[in-house]
């Protein structure tokens, strides 16, 4: 029987091929381009593996490609989304976005690392098993969404129509994963929760010729007077009440924490700073960045900001603000707390605008048997301690789809540390990438047995 590393060095060639297409296929969920045209290859691509596969249609939003492989015992879904974040701004790429081209043993592409890399990885792994091997483990269930990149928003609505078809898997095989600056694999079993508004302040009915500030009210000021009530200098969130919801981490959590290597130096150099806020280090750092919720004003906008000098006063200003969240604060609990918050202060003319569905906040038990399967094929397969974080300090739709469901998630992937999500040049190192493939054979054939 053929092995299965020399299954995936016979057809290197072509797998690379495939991640190419699937690459060079854009789908831009914030933009609505490519998304069936992706859906459909994907499915595709489960198909050729030999799963049972389907778009699952859920109401004005992207198919969930749904698909069914393997025998076992024990069950373990398969969570990736084939949507990307957009290329934007172009002239920034070395390469063109959607060129998928190969440079210095590395794929750049827009939605290579977040998500298309980790999504074929493991269907290729996955034929590379079933040939060298034979049939999986463990039963696999594909879900695998369209609208990650703009919040998961029909996720839970899906969720609510296919409980049957998901609640009996007994783990989760998470979206993302990467190499630490030190190369070490980084696996995280929760994610905070998110909520994100926008806040308008408006004043006139048109702008002013800035002389009647005078005597008429500027919606720019106010917005910033309501801004600075809501946190203060030393970076804590000051909203009433909010700090009541905010529960203290367990030991466990805690002791979570002093095993994670995090190079301050490097991190701090990688990102041109000189110092984290209040200078805090060590197990305080990450207690605050993995623990702590956030309250961040990603973008603040009025008046005139072009050349030169403009006498003009506004009559509108506003503000878009992200909470990243911690367990117990709900997003519908902090747009409630914001909102009273902002009246007792006489700031209720400034209208709360919820710009997207809130997401909850994830953990799974770190002594569950995903994650002890996970941990040990990472042990097994990149011959290094693997990073267990607790939780991640991004967001994603775990909670509705694993954790309100019982199951235990841990995610674990093929980027590396200068991935660049998000951003120009997003890229995955080739040699990751097939490196991957081991870590999902490794990982079914523990999860199935322990
Ligand atoms: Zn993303």
């Amino acid at each position: 029987m053929e092995s299965f590393q020399s299954y995936i060095n016979l057809n290197r060639e072509r797998f690379i091929a495939e991640l190419q297409d699937f690459c060079r296929q854009p789908s831009i969920a914030a933009q609505n381009v490519g998304m069936r045209e992706m859906a459909k290859k994907v499915m595709e691509r489960l198909e050729r593996l030999g799963a049972s596969a389907r778009l699952i249609e859920v109401q004005n939003g992207a198919p969930v490609v749904y698909g069914e492989i393997g025998s076992g015992a024990r069950t373990l879904m398969i969570y990736n989304h084939y949507d990307v974040q957009p290329p934007e701004p172009l002239d920034e790429w070395t390469s063109p976005p959607w060129d998928a081209a190969i440079r210095g043993g590395k794929l750049f592409a827009r939605g290579v690392a977040d998500n298309k890399a980790n999504l074929l990885c493991r269907i290729q792994a996955m034929e590379a098993y079933r040939v060298a091997i034979g049939e999986l483990p463990v039963k696999i269930k594909f879900v695998l969404e369209g609208e990650e990149e703009i919040g998961s928003i029909h996720l839970p609505q899906f969720v609510a129509e296919n409980r049957a078809l998901l609640a009996d898997a007994d783990g989760c095989l998470w979206e993302a994963g990467y190499k630490d600056i030190n190369d070490r694999p980084v696996l995280a079993c929760g994610l905070k929760g998110i909520v994100y508004v926008e806040l308008h302040a408006r004043g006139a009915q048109r702008d002013l010729h800035s002389s009647q500030a005078a005597i008429v009210e500027n919606p720019a000021w106010r917005l910033t007077w309501a801004l600075a009530t809501l946190k203060n200098a030393d970076d804590h969130i000051t909203i009433d009440d909010y700090q009541l919801h905010v529960r203290a981490p367990t030991q466990a959590e805690m002791d979570a924490l002093k095993t994670i290597p995090y190079d301050e130096a490097k991190i701090k150099q990688n990102l041109g700073i000189k110092s984290f806020i209040g200078k805090r280090n060590g197990i305080d750092l990450l207690k605050k960045f993995l623990y702590e919720p956030t309250c961040t004003i990603c973008g603040l906008y009025s008046g005139y900001i072009g050349e030169g000098s403009k006498t003009v006063m506004p009559n509108h200003a506003f503000a878009k603000i992200d909470f990243r969240l911690v367990p117990n604060l709900a997003p519908d609990l902090v747009l409630d707390l914001l909102k009273k918050h902002l009246a007792r202060r006489g700031f209720d003319d400034i209208e709360v605008v919820l710009t997207e569905t809130g997401e909850e906040t994830a953990r799974s038990p770190l002594d569950s048997a995903i994650v002890r399967a996970a941990i040990d094929a990472a042990r097994a397969v990149y011959r290094k301690e693997p990073v267990v974080y607790p939780t991640m300090a991004g967001s994603g739709p775990m909670y509705p789809l694993c954790q309100a469901l019982g199951i235990p998630a841990v995610s674990a992937g093929v980027g590396w540390h200068d991935s660049r999500a998000h951003a120009p040049d997003e890229s995955v190192r080739i040699a990751d990438y097939f490196e991957g493939m081991e870590f999902v054979k490794e990982l079914m054939e523990r999860f199935a047995k322990n």
